[in-house]
């Protein structure tokens, strides 16, 4: 096709492939994580033309583009069928899951405000809950009371429900939590919010276009969707295992009521009278459309065979991860995604790291996803951890993936975690920094925090990470929440200064 294109144009598509050439391989099922692929080229082709047709539409107003209506109205049908929802259940299509999350939290304070509530409201999740709800906390004012989970990622409904109170906006679960897999008790939550009159959502932005297809003949899953009452609103993302290009996911509510506290409207300027479902004005129905097509190829049943591919690939690795001497795999995940930590019960010199172990994978060629540890509200404490995302496309490669974590297990078993003592003991000059951090109250400026990067070989440019991360994530963890945050925030930074 690029052949067709005047010279200037090819040379352009030319630098952009070139570009591309760093980029973590988006297909083929060797990152297990950021990427869902089905496998299926065809559906590649097929989102690509749906996104040209629409390419110059704006999906800001489906009344000027009625066909936005159209594939949103199709999408919403769809999604609210498979999760049981009835004809109260409406919804809109967001950008993605944060989107779909942030919009859930704000529907949820505004409902609580128009019933009287005042002050600053509360939302309670467990503290796997999904960084798009501290994220929307931030951005819309309200207090995330996070309730302490236990070491294998579950949280007792009780001690989530004691929390409630009339302050209470919003009771978040996961189907499943992303972390660990972890799929939230949602039926005693949302049966208890229901009684209190909170709102009640379910976070099914991994979960959501797999887990209708998860239960297994003699394991049914405990229900988790709208079948469940109390459950006012779930979100489900088409761009993760509904296998959509970036910028697609589900945001269903139940009750028109409360979902139309999520628009916003206004005739208070003196421009076009605007009204919008999601977040931004402006935007494209590329992602729209392409999701449209793929559910429309796929349907029930393609949905259905993926999500069983998925769930074999699960078995297998995860029989794999447990049968690894010195690796366990962190409490009981449900559908295709797991977290992986250290066997504590075993020798110590048998022990496998799982953040050398991720390191030592990625040099064998795949990518799995380091998960730091995290101190709770309650002073207990969550292992540091590595995720893996099986999607369809894992099938295919599955014994080479499970010989890269075998040979990578023996490789690196007995070799203690990582500290940040070493990192510091390795880099001259960074512990007197280090230490001097550890009680710093006021924070780092731009160029405080761009030479600390520095100094821990953290850098700009095409290869801003170092090859071997475990040592990274160790001081990152050691160093305290803002400081580090204050790191991330400049490292992000600096990549697209020009
Ligand atoms: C991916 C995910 C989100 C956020 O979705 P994005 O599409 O990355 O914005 C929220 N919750 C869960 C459980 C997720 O897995």
């Amino acid at each position: 096709m690029t052949s067709a294109l005047p010279d200037g144009s090819a040379q352009i598509l030319a630098r952009l492939e070139a570009l591309r050439e760093a980029d973590a391989a988006t297909h083929g099922g060797r990152v297990l994580s950021y990427v869902y692929d089905s496998g299926l080229a065809e559906l590649d082709q097929l989102a690509a033309e749906a996104i040209r047709i629409m390419q110059p539409v704006n999906g800001l107003d489906p009344t000027a583009f009625p066909s936005v209506a159209a594939l949103e109205r199709d999408l919403v049908r769809f999604a609210r069928r498979m999760l049981h929802g009835g004809d109260d259940v409406v919804g809109t299509v967001t950008s993605g899951g944060t989107e779909s999350c942030l919009l859930a939290v704000k529907t949820a304070r505004d409902v609580w405000r128009a019933a009287g509530g005042t002050g600053t409201p509360r939302i309670v999740a467990p503290a796997t809950v999904h960084a798009a709800f501290p994220k929307a906390a931030h951005y819309f004012g309200v207090d995330l009371d996070l309730v302490p989970v236990d070491t294998d990622g579950t949280v007792d409904p009780a001690r989530l429900t004691d929390r409630f109170g009339p302050d209470v906006a919003l009771a978040v679960v996961s189907a499943p939590a992303y972390p660990h897999g972890t799929l939230d008790p949602v039926a005693p939550v949302a049966a208890a919010a229901a009684r209190a009159g909170i709102a009640c959502h379910v976070d099914a932005c991994i979960g959501g276009f797999v887990l209708p297809w998860w239960a297994g003949e003699d394991d049914p899953l405990p229900a988790w969707d709208f079948a469940v009452e109390g459950v006012t609103s779930i979100s489900a993302d088409l761009h993760k295992f509904g296998y959509a290009p970036k910028g697609a996911s589900v945001l269903l509510q139940r009750g028109r009521d409360r979902q139309r506290a999520q628009y916003f409207a206004t005739r208070g300027w003196p421009g076009y009278p605007v009204v919008n479902a999601t977040m931004l004005g402006s935007k494209s129905a590329g992602a729209l459309a392409a999701a449209w097509a793929i559910i429309e190829r796929l349907g029930e049943s393609g949905l259905g065979e993926l999500a069983a591919s998925c769930r074999r690939s699960t078995d297998a690795v995860t029989a794999a991860v447990r049968a690894t001497d010195g690796l366990r795999v962190v409490g009981s995940p449900v559908g295709p995604l797991f977290a992986v930590a250290t066997d504590g019960a075993a020798p110590e010199h048998r022990r496998v790291d799982p953040h050398h172990w991720a390191d030592s994978v990625q040099e064998r060629g795949w990518r799995l996803q380091l998960q730091p540890g995290l101190v709770q509200a309650d002073g207990t404490r969550l292992p540091h951890t590595t995720h893996l995302t099986i999607t369809p496309v894992t099938e295919s490669v599955l014994p080479e993936l499970l010989f890269a974590l075998a040979s990578a297990a023996d490789e690196v078993r007995g070799m203690p975690a990582a500290t940040a003592a070493d990192v510091a003991a390795s880099l001259p000059g960074v512990g007197d920094v280090l230490a001097g951090l550890a009680d710093r109250t006021e924070p780092l400026d731009s160029a405080e925090a761009s030479a600390l990067l520095a100094g821990l070989g953290v850098g700009t440019g095409a290869s801003a990470l170092p090859q071997r991360m475990a040592p990274l994530l160790a001081l990152l963890e050691s160093l305290p929440a803002p400081i580090t945050e204050r790191l991330l925030i400049e490292l992000l930074a600096g990549l697209v200064e020009p």
